[in-house]
């Protein structure tokens, strides 16, 4: 799995970049712009930009534009990092190094997790599910080891992930369950197949966002993807070719193919530690390095619907919470509160135990056990369901848990609108 070959950014997009920086800080700002390789090289990984206001880390020298231009300063005026938000961001002079490895599991996997194991340094794998499927003890294996799994997609196709950005949920989604069911977390970190970069549009990035995901490029390239069979000094050079930035994320492979960076991997670890760097695996506090929107992203993308945001994105966050907040449900001119615990999260959908429900809103269920089947009445609607219909109704001991989405729509009163506050979520039906 070769990622495209690398875009070369002209002074034009630097400019554009650098002007829409001056203009006054879009929520998608240019963070700073680096350039790993040497210059002979005329590719540029990528611009960085952050998803928050402040910079994620220090920008590394450039030295592509031309510098005796009103260009070239600008751009040069744009990487200078605020005193305030670097001293914010930075916290200490700690230089940490994140390894992370792409396109596994695979059979080179475990020769990475030994080499990391020898070294005693932790790293990042953003495996993709078909992998995973395959190979789930290598997952266990990565976890044992005290490494962080992040998500990479299920087929890393370009064609289907960028198409729209249901069909890139639909393969973050595929892909975490499957790593759920090996490990029994879900991963929040994300990397984007082929990075960011000519392929998320601000849509992606910020439903990605509001659906509690980290999505993490990367600001050093180890080039061992440039093309099939790039020999390990190549990707040792490039590796450690970092500018001095303070945190690194260096992006590396462990799809099969890449028998080379394994190679590399005794030699960069030990650059690095030579450096004084410690080695920490991604977590979602790690401030994410994100590429700008930009380069030849595919054009007439159909944009979700609010009501296909209301019922994936807004719940998902809910999955990364760490406290589960009250749930406000509002119906039917009736409003009720769910604690948590009263109500889960699973898919992506509130599930609520019917019988307790449906008596807060004043519905009557009642069991029909001839029929297999509960009936449920409230207002003029009604509503027949079966234990184990499908995701949206299964039983647990004597409750019989149903999506309440579905439950409302069923009788008449459709979700209009899902909204997470910062004391708990609210549901609204009509
Ligand atoms: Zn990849």
């Amino acid at each position: 799995m070769y990622r495209k070959s690398w875009i070369v950014i002209m002074a034009a997009a630097a400019l554009l970049a650098a002007a829409a920086f001056l203009v006054g800080g879009p929520a998608w700002g240019i963070g700073g712009v680096y350039k790993p390789n040497s210059a002979k090289a005329a590719s540029l990984t990528g611009l960085i930009g952050s998803t928050g206001s402040a910079q994620a880390f220090q920008a590394a020298p450039v030295s592509w534009a031309a510098q005796t231009s009103e260009v070239s300063q600008a751009v040069q005026a744009s990487l200078v990092t605020p005193a305030p938000l670097a001293a914010k961001t930075a916290g200490s002079n700690a230089k940490t190094v994140y390894l992370t490895f792409d396109d596994g599991p695979s059979k080179l996997t475990a020769g990475v997790l030994n080499i990391l194991n020898r070294y005693k340094v932790k790293a990042t794998f953003f495996v993709l599910g078909q992998q995973a499927q395959h190979s789930p003890e290598l997952i266990r294996q990565i976890e044992d080891g005290g490494h962080a799994v992040g998500n990479h997609s299920f087929d890393h196709n370009y064609d289907k992930l960028y198409h729209n950005f249901s069909d890139f949920w639909g393969q973050i989604k595929q892909t975490e369950e499957i790593l759920r069911n090996i490990t029994g977390s879900r991963p929040q970190l994300v990397r984007a197949p082929g990075g960011t970069y000519g392929h998320f549009d601000q849509t992606y990035f910020s439903l990605m966002d509001q659906a509690g995901y980290k999505v993490f490029d990367w600001n050093v390239d180890s080039g061992d993807s440039a093309r099939k069979g790039v020999p390990a000094s190549d990707i040792l050079k490039q590796a450690t070719e970092s500018g001095g930035l303070q945190q690194v994320v260096l992006l590396m492979h462990d799809g099969g193919g890449h028998e080379n960076t394994v190679k590399a991997l005794p030699k960069i670890i030990e650059y690095y530690q030579a450096k004084g760097y410690s080695f920490a695996t991604l977590t979602p506090d790690v401030k994410p390095v994100q590429f700008r929107v930009g380069g030849s992203i595919p054009q007439n993308r159909q944009e979700p619907s609010q009501a296909w945001i209301d019922s994936h994105i807004t719940p998902n966050a809910a999955l990364f919470d760490s406290r589960i907040l009250p749930l406000a449900l509002t119906a039917g001119g009736v409003q009720t509160v769910l604690n948590g615990g009263e109500y889960e999260m699973s898919g992506g959908r509130f599930m609520v135990p019917l019988r307790t429900t449906m008596e807060r809103l004043g519905g009557k269920v009642s069991w029909n056990p001839d029929s297999g089947q509960a009936e449920v009445k409230w207002g003029k609607g009604r509503l027949m369901l079966r234990p184990d219909q499908g995701l949206d109704v299964h039983s647990s001991g004597n409750t019989l848990w149903v999506s309440l989405r579905s439950l409302l729509e069923g009788l008449g009163h459709p979700v209009v609108k899902v909204a997470k506050a910062v004391d708990g979520w609210q549901v609204k039906a009509s």
